[in-house]
């Protein structure tokens, strides 16, 4: 059906119908029609009849059904699609919606064109997408929160662990400063017991001279000059050993270097219930320095004796042994303690790590005494099991003949 101005002829006798009591829709920007209660056409806009092909006057009176296929609008809003048939003839899918204007008797007929539907359709899919990224967007950035949130907790144990090794590092600092405030007490103390124990030894002498042999205070007499001589012996090597000299290296003997150690150890050892067994065979010289050499033996056999509580027994062998053609001195302090267990063995040697409660370990003893036997060129090595005690090779390369 083509319809044209001339169409319109039938419904000339249209009742003539002021438009002014109707809304004003020229200012709606999509194609709109105010339809009348017996469904004709009473105004369009400008959109609609660009839409149509048809005037506002030629559209004025025309029933809807002729240029839409629809039922009769009911109450309230109703949406479809359907075919319009436009001014030229041309028929276009198009939707719809008709809405009846409250408390009164127009209803308002919106077109939307099939384009016009890609086109939302097409910004509704474009929203959509937008609407999808910024989800997974939200979903990345709650992840990440998220994650953040779990690194800061991580972040916190470890800060948390830090501080406390913090904290123990300061106070095994402050018990090594302790003990080396301790070595220079004894450095004193060494020179103000040296001099009464000339005299009394000087004095024990002279009296052994001066009594008959045989005379009933003679052994007491000679007992205090035997302990006097010790006791000169053990301060004569703790001076020694209390001096902290640069490591100067000279050709030494190291089973004389134990002995001189256990000059001090052994009393020390017999009052915790330990037995010392001395196994020291003939060994080579080896190129060293006696006091650093001695204070590794007392570190490790200090060790060795707080791993034996309830006492035990120290083993400490001398043995010359070659490897790879070049002979070497190997010393083992061994004991029937407590042993190390397998997750710290790997970390003896490192500096502040102890087992110990604090104010016992400082956790130097090991680190310090691996760091002198480098010095000597040499290694420590370690054996134990745990519940088994512990075996420390210490390994000093011997001075080659010639
Ligand atoms: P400290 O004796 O001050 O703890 P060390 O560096 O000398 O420091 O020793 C580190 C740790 O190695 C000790 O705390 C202990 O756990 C372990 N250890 C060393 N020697 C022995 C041993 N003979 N038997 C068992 N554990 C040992």
């Amino acid at each position: 059906m083509r319809l044209t101005r001339n169409s319109r002829s039938d419904t000339a006798k249209r009742t003539p119908r002021s438009t002014e009591s109707l809304p004003d829709i020229s200012l709606i920007g999509a194609p709109v029609a105010i339809i009348g209660k017996s469904a004709d056409i009473l105004r369009v806009n400008r959109e609609f009849s660009a839409f149509t092909g048809f005037s506002d006057y030629e559209s004025q009176g025309m029933p809807l059904g002729g240029i839409l296929k629809i039922s009769q609008p009911g109450k309230g809003t109703s949406r479809g699609k359907s075919v319009l048939t436009m001014k030229n003839g041309i028929e276009a899918h198009v939707s719809y919606s008709i809405s009846t204007i409250p408390e009164t008797e127009f209803s308002v007929l919106t077109l939307i064109s099939k384009t016009e539907t890609a086109m939302l359709q097409g910004k509704l899919d474009t929203k959509q997408m937008e609407l999808e990224k910024r989800e997974k967007y939200i979903e990345c950035f709650r992840e990440g929160v998220l994650m953040m949130i779990t690194d800061l907790d991580r972040n916190e144990t470890e800060l948390k662990v830090a501080l406390k090794n913090l904290k123990e590092t300061q106070v095994q600092l402050v018990q090594s400063s302790k003990m080396t405030a301790l070595g220079e007490l004894s450095a004193s103390l060494v020179h103000e017991i040296s001099q009464p124990l000339t005299v009394i030894r000087g004095l024990t002498f002279g009296m052994l001279r001066a009594m008959q042999d045989g005379g009933e205070h003679n052994d007491k007499v000679r007992l205090i000059a035997d302990a006097a001589s010790r006791m000169e012996k053990i301060v004569k090597h703790l001076r020694t050993f209390s001096r902290s000299e640069p490591p100067v290296l000279s050709p030494i003997d190291i089973n004389a270097v134990v002995r001189d150690a256990f000059l001090i150890l052994n009393d020390h050892l017999l009052s915790h219930s330990i037995e010392t067994i001395l196994n020291l065979m003939p060994v080579p010289l080896a190129l060293g320095n006696p006091n650093r050499l001695e204070q590794v033996i007392i570190n490790l056999v200090t060790n060795a004796r707080d791993a034996m509580p309830e006492g035990g027994v120290l083993t400490i062998t001398t043995k010359e042994e070659t490897s790879d053609g070049r002979p070497f001195i190997r010393l083992i302090v061994k004991d029937s303690g407590s042993g190390i267990p397998d997750d710290i063995i790997s970390r003896v040697f490192d500096p502040f790590f102890t087992t110990k409660e604090t104010g016992r370990g400082t956790g130097l003893g090991l680190s310090i005494s691996l760091g002198i036997v480098r010095e000597h060129k040499g290694d420590i090595k370690i054996e134990s099991v745990k519940g088994f005690g512990s075996s420390f090779h210490v390994l000093i390369p011997a001075l080659s003949a010639g």
